[in-house]
Formats: C-alpha cells, structure tokens, sequence
C-alpha cells in the first residue's frame, strides 16, 4: 500500500484554498477543488490517505454502515470498478478502497504528509488565512477549510498512574501500522464502545486471558456479516444512481425506509416480532428503525431496549455478568449502538472476565496492572478502546484565530456554535466538514461527506463567479440555528444519555447535543435554500 513520505520541503506558497485533512473528506474536497480549477493544498498528519481508515487499526475494526453504501457516489466510473467483498467491509479493505481513490484520481501531489497544521489565523487587511505547520510551513490561503474528522482525535482515559505501566499500551485509535501480537498474552481492555465491542471477541481468540473494564455497558447488535453474492453487488451496481439518490435524501443518509408507526400502536407480542426481525436483519436500522417514536418517547424506547436486554440474557450464561452486560443508565440509541460479532457470547469464555466499574472502580495503573477498588490485576498489554474528543476536538487542537485575533476555542468555551455546521460567526472563509450543528456523525458520513463538499465547493464557484472576497457566517443566523438544532435535539431521548454526542466523555467539555438531529434530507433541503437565495445568513463582500 502507497504511503507517502512528502513534508521534507516546507513551503511558503499562497493558495485559493488550504484544506486540513485527507480522509475521504478531504480528498473528495481536494478533488472538487481541482475541478473547479482552484489550487489546494491539503495537509495530513499521518504518512497516507485514508483518515479514520488509516488510524484506527485495531483487530476487527470494519464499517457498521453496509460497504455499498458506505462508498462514494461522486463518480460513477469508481463505483462500477470497486467490488466490496463483504456486507461491512474491514478497515484495510476500507484503507485499500481510500488508496484507490487517491490513485485514481491523482490527489497525492496536492496532499503533504506527515504534517501537521499547527495554527490558522485570519488576515482582516489582505483578507487571507495565515497557516502554519509544525514542518515549517507558512502558507497563506484565501479559504480555509477543516476537514479533520470527528472521530480522529483520540482520548486516553483520565486513569491515575497511567504512565506507570511497564508493558505496552495500545490506543484504538492509533493502532500500530505492524499490528501486535496478544497470543498468549494477560491483556485488559478498558472501554466498551464500538471499538471495543468490535475488537475483543477477536483479542480474546489470541490472549491467554482477557479483562474487559466496563464503565458503561453499550447496546449491541449482531452485525451477521457476511461475503456479498455476485447477484447482490450487480443489481447494487446496475441501481446505484436510485440507491444514492434515495440515501441522499433519507434521514440517516442509509437505505432504509422510516417507520411509520408508534411502538404502541400495535400489541405486545407483534412488536416484539418486529423487534426479533430487526435483531435478526444485522444492521442498526432493523431496530432502531422499527417504530417512528423509539428516540422520542422513553416508554417506547424502554420496549426495545428490554427486548435487548432479553436477548443479552439469553446470549451470556452467567447470570451476574449478563446483568453487569445490560444497559440501563440510557436509551438504546441515545448513545451510538454497536454491531458485533459474538460479542456477548465471547464472556461465555473461561479465559475472558468482565470487571464492572461501576461496582468497583478502578484506583490506579501500577506498573504491572490495575488497580480497582477491590482487586489487584498483573498484565502484559493494556488496549485503551476510550473513544475521541468527539466532533470538535481535532478542529480546536488547531489555533485558529478569526476577527479581531478571536479564538474559535474561546468562542466555543461554553459549546460549539456553527451556521449549519458549516460556518462561524467572526471567522470569514473558513469551513468545517461534516462539523458541529450539521447531522454528520448522526448518519451515514460518507453521504453527509459528499455533501457538505458539494455545497462548499459550489459556494467557493459562486464567490468566484460574482468577485466576493470574503464570506462569514452573520451572528443572527448562527444564533438561530444553535437554537434550531437544540429545539429539535430536545425533542428527542439524546440529551439524556452521558455520551459522545453530548460531550459528556470529556471532562469538562460543555454539555451540548452537538450534532443536528433533522435528518440529512431536510438538512439538505435547508442547506439549498440558502444557497439558492444567494446565501442567506451570510454576508458577502467584494
Ligand atoms: P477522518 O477520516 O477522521 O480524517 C481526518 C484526517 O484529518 C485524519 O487523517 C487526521 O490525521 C487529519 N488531521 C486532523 N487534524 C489535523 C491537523 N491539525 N493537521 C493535519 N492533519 C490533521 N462512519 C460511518 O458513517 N459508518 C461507519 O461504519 C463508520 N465506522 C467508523 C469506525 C471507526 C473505527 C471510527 C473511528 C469512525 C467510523 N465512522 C463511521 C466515522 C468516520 O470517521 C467517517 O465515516 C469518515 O471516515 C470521516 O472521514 P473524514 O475525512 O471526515 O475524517
Ligand atoms: P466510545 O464510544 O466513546 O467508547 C469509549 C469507551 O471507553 C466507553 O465504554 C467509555 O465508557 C470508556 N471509557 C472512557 N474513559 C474511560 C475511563 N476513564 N475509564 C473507564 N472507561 C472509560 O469510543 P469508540 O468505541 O472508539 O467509538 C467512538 C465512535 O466511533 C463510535 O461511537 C462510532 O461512531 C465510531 N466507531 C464505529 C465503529 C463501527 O462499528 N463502524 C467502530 C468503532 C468506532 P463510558 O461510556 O462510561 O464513557
């Protein structure tokens, strides 16, 4: 697989636009960009493309969106010469997918690795961005855009003692490129997310005994993955103009029909049918999509996150730990569910062992082990599965400083504010991908990617087009979408739950619902409205 060595060479050149990131967000920008005809230049901490596909490679990450969908609609030569090989595709086959369209498209020459962009500030007299690297670059652009991901900056626990621990540890997030090797091994796993609920029935094929700490239990769902059939990829292939068109105008950006009933609308043993239907279908949708008011009304939700609870029963033969296994401190859903493969069952193991912390806490990392409250754990690796500073943390790890020298951290000290997610107050011509106030990690964020790139790409032609030096967001309008999109998150069970959404896995991160909760087609729809009326909510100046 290419990975690339470029950064050597500082540069000092000015650019139309200067984008952070070459995940499929960044390279499908860089793309538009170059055929719209402006220069780029795209900057990238790690050695090769691929963001969250080249970070995150631990034992058994793959997609829980289906491969075909979760795939670029944007040229449809690439869709007809790809062949996804599974149902939900594993990271490297994802990292060689991400390669591909870096080769194809020839974005390499515009992408400087091994770099990252350490500052970004805004020039009020040449109506230009300022950006540094820590390479020595210093680039100025008229546009800025943050393509860096809302899941690719990653958080080690707040654990005392933590750099104490004489073994390896190991991030989800930043998995060695060599892999590791935990045959035989005494190893814990701190943290039962999606990535660790994805990689422990795998650590525990190779270790000699398995410690899962779990702070939270998470609901998962059995992901039934499987190879494709031939038949399935062609009549995929033969449809995809439909499919991506009915995706992009969908709630969840995924192929899936909304519900049209309450949960109460019919009796107990038919939702329970509907609910062992959706169990059985392996994807997230068959329950979460089986009633129309599961995220809005608690006791609707309580009926599905029973049915799951049965089924963990069911599934875990000690009786203790299947209860420590269920969820019951949030809805299902309000924190993201999991799809798993023989995650349950894998606590049926004799080597695998579950620790609750809720019931004993752990104390310290010592250099053997871990401490909890009660017990003394020895160990030879420690897997920190803990999850990211979610949506706005790698854009604030950037210092960057808009009018009158104001920080976006500082801005943001009490909760990210965006105009659609896509703009901020006080920060003329700079953008965020699929970033905070926009539906992003809400659905499926390669048809959110495509099209906050879309309606950037189209803003930066029409600036063009019409002489406008400068673009920002106006305070008004961002003020009213803040609100907008804490009026609609209220009206759901999101705001309940102690998670990533909320900011709540980040201490003292503030407590707000940060991604938009209307869907991706109404979001669409309202991103182009403002478009076609000349970009309302947003001043332009010549
Ligand atoms: P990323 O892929 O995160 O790329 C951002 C890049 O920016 C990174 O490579 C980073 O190194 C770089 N960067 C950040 N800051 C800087 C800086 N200051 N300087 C230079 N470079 C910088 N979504 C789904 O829809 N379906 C899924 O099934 C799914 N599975 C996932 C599985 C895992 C393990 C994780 C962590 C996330 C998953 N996601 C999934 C979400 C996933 O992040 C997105 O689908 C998508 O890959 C994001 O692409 P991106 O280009 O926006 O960001
Ligand atoms: P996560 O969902 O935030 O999970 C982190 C886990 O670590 C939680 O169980 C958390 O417990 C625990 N934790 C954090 N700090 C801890 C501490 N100090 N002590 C003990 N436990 C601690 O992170 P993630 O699993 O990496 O997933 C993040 C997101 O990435 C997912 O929600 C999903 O969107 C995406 N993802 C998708 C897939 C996929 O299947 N395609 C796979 C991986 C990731 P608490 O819940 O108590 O905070």
């Amino acid at each position: 697989m290419a990975e690339d060595q470029h950064g050597a060479t500082p540069t000092t050149n000015g650019y139309d636009v200067v984008v952070v990131g070459a995940g499929f967000a960044g390279m499908y920008l860089l793309h538009r960009l170059r055929k719209l005809g402006f220069s780029a230049r795209v900057y990238e901490t790690g050695t090769g493309v691929g963001g969250t596909w080249y970070w995150n490679r631990y034992p058994g990450a793959r997609c829980d969106v289906q491969s075909i969908e979760y795939s670029c609609s944007f040229d449809p030569e690439l869709e007809q010469e790809w062949t996804w090989s599974e149902k939900f595709a594993t990271q490297p086959e994802i990292l060689r997918y991400a390669n591909h369209v870096a080769d194809r498209f020839g974005l390499r020459c515009d992408i400087q690795f091994s770099t990252r962009v350490l500052s970004a500030a805004f020039d009020e007299q040449r109506r230009r961005w300022a950006i540094r690297t820590d390479r020595g670059d210093e680039v100025s652009a008229q546009f800025y855009v943050m393509a860096s991901g809302c899941l690719s900056s990653s958080k080690n626990p707040e654990i005392p003692g933590i750099d104490t621990f004489a073994g390896p540890t190991y991030h989800t997030g930043h998995w060695p490129h060599e892999g590791v090797d935990l045959t035989g091994k005494r190893v814990a796993v701190i943290g039962t997310g999606s990535s660790g609920i994805q990689s422990i029935p795998i650590i525990a094929d190779q270790a000699a005994q398995l410690t899962v700490f779990q702070r939270t239990p998470n609901f998962s769902v059995p992901a039934r993955n499987r190879p494709l059939e031939p038949a399935e990829i062609a009549d995929a292939k033969a449809r995809y103009p439909e499919l991506r068109d009915f995706m992009r105008h969908s709630r969840g950006g995924q192929l899936r029909q909304m519900p049209d009933k309450s949960a109460f609308e019919v009796a107990a043993p038919q939702r329970n049918a509907r609910y062992l239907e959706g169990w059985e279908a392996g994807n997230l949708g068959g329950l979460l999509g089986a009633y129309n008011d599961l995220m809005t009304d608690k006791a609707a939700n309580d009926t599905v996150s029973e049915f799951i609870r049965g089924k963990i029963r069911e599934i875990v033969h000690d009786p203790q730990v299947a209860e420590a296994l269920c969820p019951k401190d949030h809805p299902f859903g309000t924190k993201r569910p999991c799809l798993d493969t023989d995650y349950y069952a894998t606590f049926n193991r004799d080597h695998v062992r579950l620790v609750d912390l809720r019931s004993t806490p752990i104390a310290t990392i010592t250099p053997s082990g871990i401490d909890t409250t009660t017990e003394s754990f020895a160990f030879d690796a420690i897997v920190f599965a803990t999850g990211f500073d979610a949506m706005t943390g790698a854009i604030v790890n950037v210092d960057i400083r808009g009018i009158d020298g104001l920080g976006l951290k500082d801005k943001w000290a009490e909760g990210a504010r965006t105009y659609l997610g896509l703009g901020v107050a006080g920060f003329p011509n700079f953008f965020t991908i699929t970033g905070p106030g926009s539906p992003s990690v809400l659905s499926n964020m390669m048809v959110s990617i495509e099209q906050h790139v879309e309606w950037i790409t189209d803003c930066l032609d029409h600036l063009r087009r019409h002489a406008v030096a400068t673009i920002a967001a106006e305070p008004h309008a961002e003020n009213d979408w803040v609100q907008h999109v804490n009026e609609v998150g209220d009206l759901t069970l999101y705001p309940t739950a102690n998670s990533w959404y909320m900011g709540a896995n980040v201490p003292g991160k503030p407590r707000v619902f940060l991604p938009y909760v209307g869907g991706v087609g109404t979001y669409r729809g309202i991103c182009d409205e403002v478009a076609a009326s000349g970009y309302k909510g947003f001043v332009l100046s010549s």
